[in-house]
């Protein structure tokens, strides 16, 4: 992928913020994990390094150490039995482990990469990933998901990785359920989209037209290739790799998650939070991104049914928001909306403008028979059950996840309008 004419390309572009990168390279081509070596040695990444790993995805890239020893590199390793959830104990025990490395490499996908993203960073170490699987859209992001010893999720700002590789055949080969959940990421975005305009109609939001159709591009090209996603098929695979890598990139390139979150990661980070309270663990990010979507689109859909709205000043009724996150969450759900967002809107601004809603639901918001059909071309579970859901986390998500994040969504502005 040129990134660099990429990035050349959105210069001097009119939302008036200079779209930069620290990525020097995104490399995702057939034969890659033989190149390893080669690649980061061309970004002048240092020569000692530590490689983290698990045991699927180390065996999934083999030949990478024989690559990096070709090159010239002095690998430590070390290959967990299974990475599922970054945790904080984790960070510290590779921050330690780095000690004499200049540079940290991770072989893998979310957990494996977040854990090393932020040891990294926190050690001030050369970072870059090779990926194993198209799962989720971290690879190029600059924030890393962090278990804390309390058991909550905890987003820190860490750096971007300077190389991003990635072998199509190994993408290809990747498990069926590892697939389905980067193609819920990716679907997601509709939402995410429709959440960054309505709050740039409403509130005057930063917008940047460039990188918006940057996103809406690679998810429209992903779905045109869902029936093959499945199949060990490495072009689909590498268009999944590159949605997942460009749309983790567009949210450093306007230095906020909007355009690859919006009310579906809120309802999926709801269930994340609540499943690591209960269960101790949660499901993939992307399976839940993906049942998220389906059931926010569907209410997005009814939502461009209305044709005016009477909307008023928002009165929050603070007991079922307690209730639905439960003590723990709680309090800092409360501080977090002491000002609630909605502030920010003018009830006459939204009254009045309401009427381009509509248009931009259904602009970017796939039918829901669409939606499903495409979740059941890529294998993605759109059933809350399959994925450990109950009845109550569904309805508590649909109807609370808005106090998650200080932010206007659409579904944010839903007290406001008294339906
Ligand atoms: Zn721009
Ligand atoms: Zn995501």
């Amino acid at each position: 992928m040129d990134l660099s004419a990429l990035i050349e390309s959105y210069k001097d572009c009119p939302c008036g913020k200079a779209h930069t990168s620290v990525i020097k390279a995104v490399e995702i081509d057939n034969g890659v994990v033989f190149e390893a070596g080669k690649i980061l040695a061309e970004n002048d990444f240092p020569k000692n390094i530590l490689l983290v790993s698990d045991e699927p995805a180390f065996a999934a890239a083999d030949g990478i150490m024989e690559s990096l020893e070709k090159s010239g590199f002095n690998v430590k390793e070390y290959i967990y039995p299974i990475m599922k959830k970054p945790l904080v104990s984790q960070v510290h025990f590779i921050r330690d482990l780095s000690v004499g490395c200049d540079g940290i490499l991770s072989v893998g996908t979310g957990s494996v990469n977040d854990i090393c993203r932020y040891a990294a960073f926190l050690e001030n170490k050369a970072f870059a990933i090779f990926g194993t699987a198209p799962s989720m859209d971290g690879f190029a992001s600059s924030v890393a998901p962090i278990v804390s010893d309390e058991g909550f999720k905890v987003t820190f700002s860490t750096n971007q990785p300077s190389v991003i590789m990635a072998d199509t055949k190994i993408l290809a080969a990747a498990p069926a359920e590892l697939k389905a959940a980067g193609f819920g990421d990716v679907i997601g975005k509709k939402i995410a989209r429709v959440d960054w305009e309505v709050s740039r109609l409403i509130t005057g939001e930063y917008f940047c037209e460039n990188v918006a159709s940057l996103v809406e591009g690679v998810v429209d090209t992903l779905v045109s290739l869902a029936d093959r996603l499945l199949l060990n098929d490495e072009a689909a695979a590498k268009v999944a790799m590159e949605a997942l890598v460009l749309s983790g990139l567009s949210m450093s390139l306007v230095g906020v998650s909007r355009p690859a979150s919006g009310a579906e990661h809120m309802i999926a980070h709801f269930w994340e939070i609540k499943q690591l309270e209960l269960l101790g663990d949660h499901d993939y990010h992307g399976k839940l991104v993906g049942i998220a979507t389906v059931k926010i689109a569907e209410e997005y859909r009814k939502l461009a049914k209305i044709k005016e709205v009477f909307p008023g000043e928002e009165f929050i009724d603070w007991a079922p928001v307690e209730e639905a996150y439960g003590p723990n969450l709680y309090p800092d759900v409360k501080k977090l909306n002491e000002i609630p967002i909605t502030k920010d809107i003018d009830p006459a601004i939204l009254r009045e403008r309401w009427r381009e809603i509509p248009e931009i639901i259904n602009r970017f918001v796939p039918e829901t028979d669409e939606l499903i059909r495409l979740m059941n071309l890529v294998g993605a579970t759109v059933d809350p059950a399959k994925a450990d859901l109950s009845e109550k986390l569904v309805s508590d998500a649909m109807n609370y996840h808005a106090y998650m994040r200080n932010r206007i969504t659409l579904s944010r502005m839903r007290p406001m309008l008294k339906i």
